[in-house]
């Protein structure tokens, strides 16, 4: 059930125990879970959505063999209720946060630094942008952050109406919309100087007082490596986030990153999978050089029972791209296609954009003739 906390109901902007949606669910000796789903209509095109998010959660938990969704309907009393949350939601701001509902977030991880968890964000938001997606980065490794200089993105952050304005940045049909201490410190070093108490507010400001835009598909998050105050916050006030985790070939690296996926796991977040990053270099003459080691996305993805998303090789480009802000995966070369391969498979596979599929207009009107019942019954 408490996973539950993390499937949000795209339309209604909470999540499925907030809303009384989620009902009850119980666990087999052989791991099979029975969870009883109730939707505001039984005909909602959310349907296929909600049920994709039950099952991928409760699916990634150690143990479980099968997940089986009993689906209900609110009873009208309930659905007024629920939709009197998402009224009051809507009336307070911000449901939990100022992150759209319909946002997919991601939360890009790593048991240390130095492993390329900056890289792996920036070139799979700018991926995602090249396939049309509005993708938003958060930077969230305040004490080192690069997101700024690898996207090619500078100046000010703008406050409007008392929100911060994000950077933006075109990419074909998509769009990066970047927020980064970066912006808010003038030198790369000076963050440095930060107490623990304000980076974790700032991370907090990050997702509560940002414009993020409402037609956000994904928004990336850069976490700080490892797992300290400023994650654990971030876990907890996103607990409808979903995990990469971040790591290179050293199998010796694992333990540290197995931490992290543990941290994630005790914050009911789902791992979505591994990219192992600074994989083979492959030559011209396509010979392979393993320089740090190989096997550690594999035997990571295998403890932690997530997919192995993709392995990046180690490239002269990619770290060229991050220097020059302009993100190896719009080029060419084997970096690039591994990053591109990984942005498909996330997109179309593993985490798909919610698709509102015309169900608003309906849902819309049962909200308004839910209320007007609720008025009734009362007055
Ligand atoms: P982290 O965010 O984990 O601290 P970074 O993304 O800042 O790590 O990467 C550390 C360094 O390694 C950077 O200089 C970056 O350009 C370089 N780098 C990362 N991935 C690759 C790669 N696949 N090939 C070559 N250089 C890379």
């Amino acid at each position: 059930m408490d996973m539950m906390r993390g499937v949000i109901d795209p339309e209604l902007g909470s999540n499925l125990v907030e809303l009384g949606m989620a009902r009850g669910a119980e666990v087999s000796d052989e791991g099979e879970i029975r969870i009883k789903i109730a939707l505001t209509t039984s005909g909602c095109p959310l349907r296929a959505q909600i049920q994709r998010d039950v099952k991928a959660r409760l699916e990634s938990l150690p143990g479980v063999t099968k997940v089986r969704i009993l689906w209900g309907e609110l009873t009208a009393e309930e659905k007024a209720a629920a939709m009197a949350k998402a009224r009051f939601n809507v009336a307070q701001q911000a449901p939990d946060t100022a992150i759209p509902p319909t946002t997919k977030v991601l939360m890009v991880a790593s048991g240390k630094g130095g492993v390329g968890k900056s890289t792996v964000t920036t070139n799979l938001a700018a991926a995602l942008a090249a396939l049309s997606f509005k993708v938003g980065v958060m930077d969230a490794d305040i004490w080192g952050y690069s997101v700024p200089r690898m996207l090619g993105v500078g100046g000010d952050l703008r406050s409007l109406e008392g929100r911060i304005v994000p950077i933006t940045r075109s990419i074909g049909d998509g769009r990066l919309d970047v927020v980064s201490m970066g912006f808010l410190v003038d030198r790369e070093d000076s963050a440095l100087m930060w107490r623990g108490l304000m980076l974790n507010r700032a991370v907090q400001h990050f997702c509560e007082d940002v414009a993020w835009s409402d037609d956000l598909d994904y928004l990336l998050i850069d976490m700080p490596p490892g797992t300290g105050d400023v994650q654990m916050g971030l876990a907890k006030m996103l607990p409808r986030a979903e995990m990469i985790v971040v790591t290179t070939p050293a199998v010796a690296a694992q333990k540290v990153a197995a931490r992290v996926v543990d941290m994630g796991r005790k914050n009911y977040l789902r791992i979505v999978g591994v990219i192992e990053n600074m994989s083979a270099l492959v030559t011209a003459t396509g010979e392979q050089h393993a320089v740090f080691g190989s096997g550690g996305g594999d035997t990571l993805a295998a403890e932690v029972g997530a997919p192995l998303l993709g392995r990046i090789p180690l490239e002269a480009a990619v770290a060229d791209g991050s220097d020059r802000g302009e993100p190896a995966v719009l080029g060419e070369g084997a970096a690039a296609a591994a990053f591109k391969a990984v942005a498909e498979a996330l997109s179309s596979e593993h985490v798909p954009p919610v698709e509102m599929a015309g169900c608003s207009a309906r849902m819309l009107d049962a909200a308004a003739a839910a209320l007007d019942a609720l008025d009734n019954a009362e007055s």
